[in-house]
């Protein structure tokens, strides 16, 4: 039971869908029609979740009722069927549909043209395509996706010869990706090529080279990539994630080009949920942490297998995970998170990434990393291609490697149980260890966790010796901004709103603005930034800032 779908697929289940879309730019929607292919179970009603969704008809079923919106799960569409085989639903989205961002040509690299993306997790599938949005339902799809001429549209799925798409292999919903603009494409290895607007290009192919390494240190440890082609289309900045792990094509924010790969870690991170999260699913999103601490773990594995240095990421996330925590309500703080009349994306917290990883690192210390390692790959070949809950992994768990850890207190309680993995880096301690006299060969992670160590920062000191308003690193760049907004540092002030202006990802919007509201002055600053930024933000950074910027 899926309590963020309407959609009922234990008794008519969706199985395939046929989708022919165009793209409006002009009037900022797509319309046309979604065939959906079924199976029957029981009853005659197929039931599919829509937001915002205008339904112009549905065709070869015997009628249809659009039910009452609900602000963020939207309205059911009931649709009663006459017979075994697929109807058709025409539709157009909405203007301000959540899962849509529309961008103007001067919210572009390029300037020249418009720019559209899809961001479908957790549930804004429903306000683009007419569907079962629930990970839990899997379905097969075609699309013919008709652009004004000049623009390119891309999917996560595999294009044909004729420019229409197929994805073969079964998806839950909020994997349905599609971007639409001036896109350039380069190929970065034997399967993987890189789209980017023109200007981009070179860069993006430069700084994600590395990419086939990945693919195949993954395949190694857990066995083959099954999605064919790994490709990666870079956003526009108000994308408002790092990336989205969309199958055979991973959608990426321009803040990770650093120009010296520092950042590629997002690409582990994506690249990994080919098998924790595509293949192996979270049947509902209080079931996440499967897919998100799962990718961590094994996207430091492949930090550490390629640059072999996995291990100031555990650091860091472990602490960023404690001060996050201690800001949480108990019932944040358990793995199998209660969401029941919470929207997905505000339930989004580092415990799902960061205490599921460390639950399965200290397994992986109990029982071994050969043992463990066999573990993984029987787990994601066992349920390659399903969707899975919590209660299905303990059986499998249980079965496999019989009292690794304590696995109930791990998922169901809130704090973290003694004997955890205690992660530890020589490079932390030696940053630990006072000014440093020698910074040059420092990862972006020993930045950041000397910035973060300083108690009293002497912020004038810093940017003079390290210049880090300057810095083209965005991860150190928000790092410093915070610390100059909270000891209002008057220099680096500027760079706060050219910062806040030029990049929509939530993850360096959110602190910056929190940051700026804890005073009279920076309270000030913030309104007259957000006023002027907030159209240029993704729908679902606005709806997180709205809440913060007041
Ligand atoms: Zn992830």
């Amino acid at each position: 039971m899926d309590v963020h779908s309407y959609s009922r697929p234990e008794q008519v289940r969706l199985r395939h869908l046929d989708l022919d879309l165009t793209v409006r730019f002009d009037r900022k929607v797509l319309e046309g029609s979604a065939v959906l292919h079924f199976d029957r179970l029981a009853g005659d009603e197929l039931i599919l979740d829509t937001r915002g969704l205008e339904i112009q008809g549905v065709d070869d079923a015997a009628g249809f009722e659009l039910g009452g919106q609900h602000p963020f799960l939207g309205a059911p569409l009931r649709i009663r069927l006459n017979g075994p085989g697929p109807v058709r639903v025409r539709y157009t989205t909405a203007p301000g549909a959540s899962g849509l961002q529309w961008l103007e040509p001067a919210q572009t690299a390029g300037k020249l043209h418009p720019f559209l993306y899809t961001q479908s997790q957790a549930i804004h599938a429903r306000s683009w395509v007419p569907v079962q949005d629930s990970p839990g339902v899997r379905v097969t799809y075609t699309a013919r996706v008709a652009t004004p001429p000049g623009l390119r549209a891309v999917m996560g799925a595999e294009m044909q010869p004729d420019g229409t798409f197929r994805m073969e292999q079964p998806v839950p919903s909020y994997l349905i990706a599609l971007a639409a603009g001036d896109l350039a494409c380069r190929s970065i290895g034997p399967r993987s090529a890189v789209y980017a607007e023109p200007s981009m290009i070179d860069a993006a192919a430069r700084e994600f080279e590395d990419t086939e390494a990945m693919i195949a240190a993954v395949e190694e440890l857990y066995g083959p990539y099954r999605w064919g082609r790994y490709d990666l289309l870079v956003l526009p900045p108000s994308f408002p994630f790092g990336g989205m792990e969309n199958p055979r094509l991973t959608f990426a924010t321009p803040t990770v080009i650093a120009g010296d790969k520092s950042l590629v870690s997002l690409v582990a991170h994506e690249l990994a949920h080919s098998w924790s999260g595509n293949l192996v699913t979270n049947a509902t999103w209080s079931d996440f942490w499967l897919n998100e601490g799962f990718t961590v773990y094994v996207e430091r594995r492949v930090l550490e297998k390629i640059y072999g240095r996995a291990r100031e990421e555990a650091v860091l996330g472990r602490r960023e995970l404690d001060r996050e925590m201690s800001g949480l309500p108990e019932r944040d703080r358990v793995l199998h998170v209660d969401l029941d009349g919470r929207d997905p994306d505000d339930g989004m917290t580092l415990v799902p990434y960061e205490k599921g990883a460390l639950m399965l690192r200290t397994i992986e210390r109990a029982v071994g990393r050969e043992r463990f390692d066999a573990f993984l790959k029987s787990y994601f070949g066992h349920f390659a291609f399903r969707s899975i809950t919590t209660a299905e992994f303990l059986e499998f768990i249980r079965r496999e490697l019989p009292n690794p850890v304590p696995l109930d207190q791990w998922i169901f309680e809130p704090a973290i149980p003694a004997g955890a993995d205690e992660p530890h880096s020589d490079a932390f301690q030696r940053v630990e260890a006072g000014w440093p006299a020698n910074t040059s060969g420092w990862t972006t992670h020993e930045w950041l966790h000397f910035l973060r160590v300083q108690k009293e920062p002497d912020l004038a000191r810093l940017d003079s010796e390290f210049h880090l308003t300057e810095s083209g690193n965005s991860e150190i760049l928000c790092q410093w901004l915070q610390m100059a907004v909270a000891g209002w540092y008057e220099p680096a002030l500027p760079k706060v709103g050219e910062f806040l202006c030029a990049v929509g990802r939530r993850k360096f919007l959110k602190p910056l603005y929190i940051a700026l509201m804890k005073t009279a002055e920076g309270q000030a600053m913030a309104r007259r930034i957000y006023a002027s930024a907030r159209a240029g933000y993704h729908p679902i950074a606005q709806a997180t800032l709205d809440a913060i910027v007041k």
